[in-house]
C-alpha cells in the first residue's frame, strides 16, 4: 500500500481547484481496502472516497486519507433472451462502460453517454441526462462502511433514488465507499428520445428505424456541441440542481412571470430551469474574479483561472441569493464540497 501525503488535488478535480489531500491513496484491487480503511483508523484520519473529481469543489485542504478506487472489471452475471444482468467495479469509467454495453448489444444506456466520472460516483447522486436516470437500471450497489470496513449491499429501493440524489448522499453520506454496482440492461431496445434537444436533433429520422447507437451518437454530438470540455475550461457540468415546487407556488409563478419553464413531475410537483432563472437574473457571461457563469449556459461555473473554491463558492452564493430574491426560488448547489 503506497499512501502519498500532501498531495495536491489540482489535477484531480475537473474544477481545477486547488487543495492538498493531507494523504492519497489510489486502489487497483478492492484486498487493499481494509487495509487502507485501517490506516486510515490508526491516524484517526476520516477517509473521502474520490473518483475522476467531476462533481467536486476543493473548498481548501482535506484533511482526509483521499481515496481513489481505481478497480476496474465488468462481469455478465446472467444473461437470457431479453435481460442482461452485470456487475461493474466502482473505478470504471462511466462512458467507456455505455460504449461496452452498447457493442455488446445490451440496451439502455445510451441516454446516458458522455457523462464524466466513475461508475462507483454514478449511484451517489443518481446520474441522469436527456430524460433517463441511472436508477432505473440498477440492481444492487455494494458497498463497505469506512469506519468498519463491514459491507453494505443495498437494493435499488434501499438506495433511496431520486432527482440527483441518493442515500449517499443523505443518511449514508460520508458513511461509505461504493465497491461495485449491479446493472440490469435490456436485449431489445427500448429508445427514449422525447426530451427536446433530442427528439430535435432525431428529427427527419424515420423513428421506426433509429437505432440505440443513433441515440447515443446523438447525445455525444449534443453535450460536444453545447458542454464546455473540462480539458479546455474547467468545471462540474451543471453546478445547481433545477429547483423542484409545489404545484400551486408553479402556478404563482407562471402568473408572474410568463414562459417561465415549467416540468410537471410524476408526484405532481414542477420543476423549474435553474438556468432559466440564472440568466434572467442576468448572471449569464458575467466573470467575477477567476470565475465565470459560461456564456450559453448559465447553469454551468468555469474556472477562468486564478480563483480559489471559496471565491467560487462566493460567486455561487451570490447567484442563488439573486435567483431566490427575483423568484424566491432556493437554489442547491449540485456538487460536493471537499476540504476548507
Ligand atoms: C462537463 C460535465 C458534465 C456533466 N454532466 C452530467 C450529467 O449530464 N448528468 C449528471 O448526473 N452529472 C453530470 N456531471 C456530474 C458528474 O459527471 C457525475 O456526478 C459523476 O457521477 C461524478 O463522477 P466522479 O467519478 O467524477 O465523482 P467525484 O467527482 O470524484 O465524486 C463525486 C461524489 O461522489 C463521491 N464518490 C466518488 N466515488 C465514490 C465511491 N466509489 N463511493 C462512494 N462515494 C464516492 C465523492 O466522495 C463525492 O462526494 C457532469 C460533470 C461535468 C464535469
Amino acid at each position: 500500500m503506497h499512501v502519498l501525503a500532501e498531495q495536491p488535488l489540482l489535477r484531480m478535480n475537473t474544477l481545477a481547484l486547488d487543495g492538498r489531500a493531507r494523504a492519497l491513496l489510489r486502489l487497483e484491487h478492492i484486498t487493499g481496502l481494509e487495509q487502507a480503511l485501517g490506516w486510515a483508523a490508526d491516524r484517526q484520519l476520516p477517509v473521502v472516497p474520490l473518483g475522476e473529481g467531476s462533481n467536486i469543489v476543493v473548498a481548501g485542504d482535506v484533511e482526509a486519507l483521499v481515496l481513489r478506487l481505481a478497480t476496474s472489471g465488468i462481469e455478465v452475471l446472467e444473461e437470457d433472451a431479453e435481460k442482461v444482468h452485470l456487475r461493474v467495479a466502482a473505478g470504471e469509467n462511466w462512458h467507456r462502460l455505455v460504449e461496452w454495453t452498447l457493442r455488446r448489444g445490451y440496451f439502455g444506456l445510451e441516454n446516458l453517454a458522455l457523462i464524466p466520472g466513475t461508475v462507483g460516483a454514478a449511484p451517489v447522486q443518481n446520474i441522469g441526462a436527456y430524460g433517463v436516470e441511472l436508477a432505473s437500471f440498477v440492481r444492487a450497489v455494494h458497498s463497505v462502511e469506512l469506519a468498519t470496513g463491514a459491507g453494505l449491499s443495498l437494493s435499488r429501493e434501499a438506495c433511496e433514488f431520486g432527482y440527483r440524489d441518493s442515500v449517499f448522499k443523505n443518511r449514508l453520506r460520508d458513511k461509505m465507499i461504493i465497491t461495485s454496482v449491479e446493472l440490469e440492461l435490456s436485449r431489445e431496445p427500448h429508445l427514449q428520445f422525447e426530451y427536446p434537444a433530442l427528439a430535435a436533433v432525431l428529427e427527419g429520422k424515420q423513428r421506426a428505424r433509429l437505432s440505440a447507437i443513433d441515440v447515443f451518437d446523438a447525445v455525444v454530438a449534443i453535450r460536444r456541441s453545447k458542454l464546455p470540455d473540462p480539458a479546455r475550461v474547467p468545471n462540474a457540468g451543471s453546478f445547481f440542481k433545477n429547483p423542484v415546487v409545489d404545484a400551486q407556488r408553479a402556478g404563482a409563478l407562471a402568473g408572474q412571470f410568463p414562459g417561465i419553464p415549467q416540468y410537471p413531475q410524476a408526484d405532481g410537483q414542477v420543476k423549474l430551469a435553474a438556468a432559466w432563472l440564472i440568466d434572467c437574473c442576468g448572471w449569464k457571461g458575467k466573470q467575477r474574479g477567476g470565475f465565470g457563469v459560461h456564456p450559453e449556459h448559465a447553469l454551468v461555473l468555469v474556472n477562468l483561472g486564478g480563483g480559489s473554491g471559496r471565491e467560487l463558492l462566493d460567486l455561487a452564493a451570490d447567484i442563488a441569493a439573486s435567483v431566490a430574491t427575483t423568484f424566491g426560488v432556493s437554489l442547491e448547489i449540485e456538487p460536493r464540497i471537499v476540504g476548507g
